[in-house]
C-alpha cells in the first residue's frame, strides 16, 4: 500500500538509485532523496516524471555522525544505497571503508531515533558473499565473504563491513524497524544521469583496450531495471527478510568479446583479440597481474580461472524478480555509453 510518508532514498545521485527513484515514482510514492550537492546538480532527477510534486532532495553525508537524521525523520521506508563505489582508491580505510561502514552505522541510528521507520532496504552487493568465486561451489544468500581485508579488494571488504554492521545494529538494538537486503552482481543498463558507473566502466574497458587479452573471466550480470524493482520488491513484501542475491545469467568474457564482436562494435574499438582463456593462459595471466596497479592485480589473481555459480532462486520466489536477459543489459549499456559520451563511437 503506498503511504503518504515519503520514502528516504539515500545517494539518489547514483546509478543505480537514479532508477529506484524513477521506479518509486512511477509508483506514485513521495521521495525524499539524500545527495551531496545542492538540488539543481541533479537535473535529470528533478525532471524525472512526477518528481515536480513527489521529491525533495535534501542533503546528507556517510562521514557525518547524524547527517541522516532529518533525511529519514517521518519515514516508513529507508532505502540506503549510498556508497563508494571504486576499485582503485589511493587510501582504502578512508576511502570506502571508513564511510560504508560508519555511514551505515550512522543512518541506522538515525532510522532508529526517528521512530517511524518500519524497513530499511540496504543495498550490499555480491561483494559481501564472496570476493573469489569457487568453481565447485554454488554460492547461495548464507555465504559471507571472509577473505578480504584492507589489501586484498577493499571494495568487497568495505561491503562485507558495511552489511555486518547492519545486522549488527538490528541485533544488538532491536530497533523498530527491520532489515532486508538486496546483494547484486554485475549491474549494467542505461543510466539516467551523465555520470559512468563503475561496473559499466567494465564493458568500455573491454571496448578500449584496457584487457590485452580474452581472459577465464565471467561475471553474473543484472540489469539495473531489474536491481531497482528487486529495492521496491523488497521495501513491499511484507514477507520479503535476509538477504537476496540479485543477479540474471552470467557470462564469460569469451561470450561478451563474441557478443560485442557480432553486434557490429568491432571495427574502430579496440576488442581483445588474444585468447588466453586456458588453463596456460590463466598462469600467464596471474604472472603478470603483478604488473598490474595492485588492487587490479589482486582482482585478477583471486578471479582468473574461476567459475562464478549462484543461485537466484529466492529473489525469483519470494520477490517475483525475473531478470531481464544479460545480452541485453550489455548491448544497452554499450548504447548508453555512446548516447552520453563515455564511449566515442567507432571511426572506421
Ligand atoms: P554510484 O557511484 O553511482 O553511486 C554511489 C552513491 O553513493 C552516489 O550517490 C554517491 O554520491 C554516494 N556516496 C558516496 N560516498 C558518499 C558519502 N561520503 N556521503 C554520501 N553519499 C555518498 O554507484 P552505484 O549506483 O553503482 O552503487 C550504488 C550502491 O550499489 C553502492 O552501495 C554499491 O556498493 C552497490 N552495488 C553496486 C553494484 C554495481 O555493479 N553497480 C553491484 C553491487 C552493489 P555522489 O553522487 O555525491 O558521489
Amino acid at each position: 500500500m503506498i503511504t503518504e510518508k515519503p520514502v528516504c532514498l539515500t545517494g539518489a545521485s547514483g546509478f543505480i538509485a537514479a532508477h529506484i527513484l524513477r521506479e518509486l515514482l512511477v509508483n506514485g510514492y513521495r521521495v525524499r532523496g539524500t545527495v551531496r550537492k545542492k538540488p539543481e546538480n541533479y537535473p535529470y532527477l528533478l525532471s524525472l516524471p512526477g518528481a515536480a510534486e513527489r521529491l525533495e532532495l535534501v542533503n546528507a553525508d556517510l562521514l557525518l555522525e547524524g547527517s541522516f537524521d532529518k533525511a529519514v525523520e517521518g519515514c516508513e521506508y529507508v532505502i540506503h544505497t549510498a556508497s563508494p563505489f571504486e576499485i582503485n582508491v589511493g587510501d582504502p580505510q578512508t576511502d570506502l571503508v571508513d564511510p560504508a561502514v560508519n555511514g551505515t552505522e550512522t543512518l541506522m541510528d538515525s532510522c532508529r531515533k526517528a521512530r517511524s521507520v518500519r524497513r530499511v532496504v540496504l543495498t550490499s552487493s555480491i561483494a559481501a558473499i564472496t570476493d573469489e568465486p569457487e568453481s565447485s561451489k554454488v554460492f547461495t544468500e548464507e555465504d559471507w565473504n571472509t577473505m578480504s581485508s584492507l589489501d586484498r579488494n577493499p571494495y568487497y571488504y568495505s561491503k562485507t563491513l558495511a552489511e555486518h554492521a547492519a545486522w549488527d545494529f538490528i541485533m544488538r538494538t532491536k530497533p523498530g524497524f527491520d532489515l532486508v537486503v538486496i546483494n547484486p552482481f554485475l549491474v549494467l543498463g542505461p543510466s539516467l544521469g551523465p555520470s559512468i558507473s563503475t561496473s559499466c566502466e567494465t564493458i568500455r574497458d573491454l571496448m578500449v583496450g584496457v584487457y590485452p587479452a580474452i581472459m577465464d573471466l565471467n561475471w553474473g550480470i543484472v540489469d539495473v531495471r531489474d536491481v531497482a524493482k528487486a529495492h521496491l520488491a523488497a521495501m513491499e513484501n511484507k514477507e520479503a527478510s535476509g538477504r537476496y542475491l540479485c543477479s540474471g545469467d552470467s557470462m564469460h568474457m569469451r561470450e561478451l568479446i563474441g557478443l560485442l564482436r557480432s553486434s557490429g562494435y568491432e571495427k574502430g574499438y579496440a576488442l581483445p583479440k588474444p585468447d588466453l582463456s586456458g588453463t596456460l593462459g590463466s598462469v600467464i595471466i596471474k604472472g603478470l597481474s603483478f604488473t598490474q596497479p595492485k588492487n587490479i592485480g589482486k582482482y585478477l589473481r583471486t578471479h582468473v580461472g574461476r567459475t562464478m555459480r549462484f543461485d537466484n532462486a529466492k529473489i525469483r520466489r519470494e520477490l517475483g524478480i525475473s531478470f531481464i536477459p544479460a545480452k541485453t543489459s550489455v548491448i544497452d549499456t554499450v548504447e548508453d555509453m555512446l548516447k552520453w559520451g563515455h564511449l566515442k563511437p567507432a571511426k572506421i
